[in-house]
């Protein structure tokens, strides 16, 4: 089913997961354990996230350095279908713009038609200084809303190559929105009508970057319906569980941690203490946004069920 046909028929605000893949040569066994400690809430749809290749320098014997460039996760793909065939949950998986020619994408779209994997997350991804050498004649999406055009197209039965007969896919496509503003972007409003764009051009929700004040989502999502973006907003949660997130998490998604949220955190004298913390804001935080209407609530869980447990549990019957 179809993310937007599941939004349209809950009767209660969903709450939806996204976990990464492991690393190269990681078991999917162990992926699959942390669904399986979901599956008893009921998960309308997990996603799961894309990793394009890295480069690395290894030093060799002779004390020169070796270039590598390696995808560290792979196997998106490969993962939302074995999701979707052990637990018959909804897997959405993320397709990034950098790191893979339009030709890739246009085969990762026909794998995952074939799948029956019906909804994909457009996204543009970060170079993570590293731009894959095209082949000659081969481009690459340069934003997301380049990638939204593609599936838009090959919903019509458009493909790269003029076709005969060329049979329709049927995409949902959800797309990424930046409540604090995406870091490139000069500033909110330009950010909001770049996410229009991404909309009028086929994209049929948006995902939100985590935040951990909601007023950010109220403003972010009256900015957009001001703007005329009427699809579906589903605000991303990540719950803190460490003193050191207090650092990495602003400097690496450019998102703001409250002053009173900090401040608690760093008071804290012992590494569960956080982990409370961190689990009680997340649950103030999922309930004022599910009293307030959001449709769906997302959480960045990693590769860890636990901690996401505590806040979902209150919140949701056991099937
Ligand atoms: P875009 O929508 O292309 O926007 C990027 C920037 O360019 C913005 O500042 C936008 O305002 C601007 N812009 C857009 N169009 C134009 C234009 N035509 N001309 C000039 N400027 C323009 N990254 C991964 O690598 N893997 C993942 O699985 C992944 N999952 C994510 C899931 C969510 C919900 C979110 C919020 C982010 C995710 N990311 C992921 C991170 C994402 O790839 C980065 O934030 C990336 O920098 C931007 O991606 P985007 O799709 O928002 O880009």
């Amino acid at each position: 089913m179809k993310i937007t046909e599941l939004l349209d028929r809950a009767t209660e605000p969903l709450i939806s997961y996204e976990i990464i893949p492991p690393k190269r040569g990681g078991s999917v066994e162990d992926v699959l354990a942390v669904i399986e400690e979901l599956m008893p809430f009921n998960p309308p749809f997990i996603d799961v996230t894309s990793h394009s290749a890295e480069a690395y320098y290894e030093e060799q014997s002779d004390g020169t350095w070796r270039r590598h460039v390696k995808r560290k996760r792979p196997g998106t793909l490969g993962l939302c279908a074995a999701i979707k065939g052990r637990f018959g949950v909804e897997a959405v998986p993320h397709l990034l713009c950098h790191g893979f020619t339009r030709e890739e994408s246009e085969d990762a779209l026909i794998e995952l038609n074939y799948l029956g994997i019906r909804n994909v997350m457009a996204l543009r991804g970060d170079d993570g200084g590293f731009q894959k050498p095209l082949p000659a004649g081969r481009t690459s999406n340069a934003y997301a809303i380049d990638l939204v055009e593609q599936i838009a197209e090959m919903n019509q039965g458009v493909y790269l190559e003029d076709l005969m007969d060329a049979a329709p896919t049927d995409f949902c496509v959800g797309v990424a929105g930046y409540p604090e503003k995406h870091f490139e972007a000069p500033n909110l409003t330009w950010d909001i009508l770049n996410l229009k764009r991404k909309v009028d051009a086929g994209a049929h929700y948006v995902t939100m970057q985590m935040f951990f004040d909601n007023k950010h989502y109220f403003t972010f999502v009256e900015r957009c319906r001001e703007v005329g973006i009427d699809v579906p907003i589903i605000p991303g949660i990540k719950i803190l569980t460490s003193k050191r997130q207090l650092q990495t998490i602003p400097s690496r998604f450019f998102v703001e941690i409250p002053e009173a949220l900090a401040a608690e955190i760093e008071e804290a004298n012992r590494p569960e203490h956080v982990v409370d913390i961190g689990v009680e804001w997340a649950r103030a935080q999922t309930e004022e946004l599910m009293e307030a209407g959001a449709p769906c609530i997302h959480f960045y869980i990693m590769q860890r069920a636990g901690v996401v447990k505590r806040v979902v549990e209150p919140l949701r019957k056991l099937a």
